[in-house]
């Protein structure tokens, strides 16, 4: 008989974790998933897909406006929250329903319930104990917001999903992935938006180029964007929210959305007890392997606070599978990830930034190329494209690439390839050009930018100095 219930038992069935169930019962481990909320897990509930949809319906507004300069003229327009709410939600059913399927096709054994480790073997779920070989923790991460008077009156992307309508007017705080990427749905659903964020420039960590023309895009929409402001207090007033700001100023709206950082989900479900080390944010300490400081222990995704994007964790669970059940030891190599913000006009990123690419080789070459991209000569719409590329002088490798710019997650994702694969400014220039697109831009680009006269400023690494956050 076997020694335990269950070969593996993995905590969320989000992507990381469902990833890793499938395959590791495709290597024949006789699996289960715990999930307590909702399967597929944030990217696909209330993440990635439903933000994505979000964005198409926000971007409707510009289309329709574009429309007009290519002969096209529209009858009277309406929005609809109601209904783009339901049929978001019949999507992400569908897609809960896809996960389920996929589970048990596979033979895994799926408990609708909390799991909690009791020991290293033991897990204690909906009121039975089970035991398993080995445990993947893939519980993912939760908004953190900072503990200011009133906070509770504020949203976050959690609820921003299931709004029962929309805001005329909306503050969304913060500065980085979820707080540009909404500020944007809002504006293009039709809302008021106020963006407040507490340093100088957003999306800090992504190369300045690239934070200085989405600001200036984003302005130049509409959307006020606001730096060094933060809120002080929040309070209700006459059936809308008012927030004092650090300054003093006041600003009254219908919804204020907190988006300033996500913490591993990883507190009271028994891991510090079982002797699973920790970091101060509450992320699961892994190696290379994404095995904790409990040997049958493992995590993934954003439990492990590596790098929290939903491809990443797949990758990290399908090798924690393939090392545990798939007798082939597999190392995730977190170099070079491309990502993209779906702001609007969306970001799209893969290797250094200019900052980071001095600070690591010294001698680097940037081309940068700015211009209006073809659509809008007849549009008129006064929207720029930048691109950049960042070579170490003395490979010629490109070791950075970005953009901002319609369809930017779609172009770099073949750029990435071309990164990942090490190459070099001569092997883009020798690639022959798509056109009329934006994308022959990385191919076409000849003229260096000049040097910086002074020394570029190193890239901040610290926190700054705020609230402290919690989760909510
Ligand atoms: P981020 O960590 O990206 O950004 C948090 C923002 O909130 C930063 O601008 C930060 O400022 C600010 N902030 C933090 N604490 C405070 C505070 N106490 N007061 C005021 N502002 C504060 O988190 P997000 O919530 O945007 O996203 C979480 C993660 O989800 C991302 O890191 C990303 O990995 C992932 N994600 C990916 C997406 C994609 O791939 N398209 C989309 C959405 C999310 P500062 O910079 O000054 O610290």
């Amino acid at each position: 008989m076997a020694k335990y219930d269950h070969d593996f038992f993995v905590i969320g069935g989000g992507s990381g974790g469902v990833r890793a169930a499938r395959i590791a019962a495709s290597h024949g481990a006789r699996v289960a998933v715990a999930e307590e909320r909702y399967l597929g897990g944030t990217c696909v509930n209330v993440g990635c897909v439903p933000k994505k949809l979000f964005v198409y319906a926000a971007h409707f507004a510009e289309d329709f406006e574009d429309a007009a300069g290519f002969g096209w003229t529209l009858g009277a327009r309406r929005f609809e929250w109601p209904r783009l709410l339901a049929n978001k939600n019949a999507e992400i059913a569908r897609l809960n329903g896809v996960y389920d399927r996929l589970l048990r096709d596979s033979g895994v054994e799926i408990f609708e319930a909390r799991a909690t480790v009791a020991d290293a073997h033991t897990i204690e779920v909906g009121g039975t104990t089970v035991t398993a070989g080995h445990i993947l923790v893939a519980t993912g991460g939760w908004p953190v917001v900072p503990e200011v008077p009133g906070a509770e009156h504020a949203i976050t992307s959690n609820e921003a999903f299931f709004l029962d309508r929309l805001p005329e007017r909306v503050v969304v705080v913060g500065g980085g992935y979820i707080a540009v990427e909404f500020a944007g749905i809002f504006h293009g659903l039709g809302c008021e938006v106020i963006q407040l964020y507490r340093g100088p420039l957003f999306l800090r960590g992504f190369d300045d180029d690239v934070r200085r023309t989405l600001a200036g895009e984003m302005t130049k929409k509409g959307i006020d964007v606001r730096f060094d402001a933060d809120i002080e207090r929040i309070e209700q007033a006459d059936g809308a929210l008012r927030a004092t700001l650090a300054d003093g100023s006041r600003l009254e709206a219908e919804r204020i959305m907190y988006a300033t950082g996500r913490a591993p989900n990883t507190r009271g479900i028994g891991l510090e007890e079982a002797g699973v080390e920790l970091d101060e944010k509450g992320a699961v300490a892994v190696d290379a392997y994404s095995r904790s400081s409990v040997e049958n222990i493992f995590a993934v995704g954003d439990a492990t606070d590596r790098v929290n994007l939903t491809p990443v964790a797949i990758r990290e669970g399908h090798a924690v599978a393939d090392t545990l059940f798939g007798g082939n030891p597999t190392m995730i190599d977190h170099a070079d990830v491309p990502s993209c913000v779906f702001s609007q006009p969306s970001i799209g990123t893969v290797g250094l930034t200019e900052a980071r690419a001095r600070e690591r080789y010294g001698a680097v070459d940037v081309y940068k190329s700015e211009f209006r991209a073809l659509k809008h000569t007849l549009s008129g719409r006064d929207e720029r494209t930048m691109m950049k590329l960042i070579v170490e002088r003395a490979s010629g490798r490109v070791v950075g690439c970005h953009m901002v710019g319609a369809d930017a997650g779609e172009i770099i994702q073949g750029i990435g390839i071309a990164i990942k694969c090490g190459a070099t400014k001569a092997q883009f220039d020798a690639t022959v050009g798509i056109h009329p697109t934006s994308a022959e831009e990385f191919v076409t680009m000849r003229e260096t930018a000049p040097e910086p006269e002074h020394e570029p400023e190193p890239e901040p690494e610290a926190e700054h100095e705020g609230h402290d956050r919690v989760p909510v």
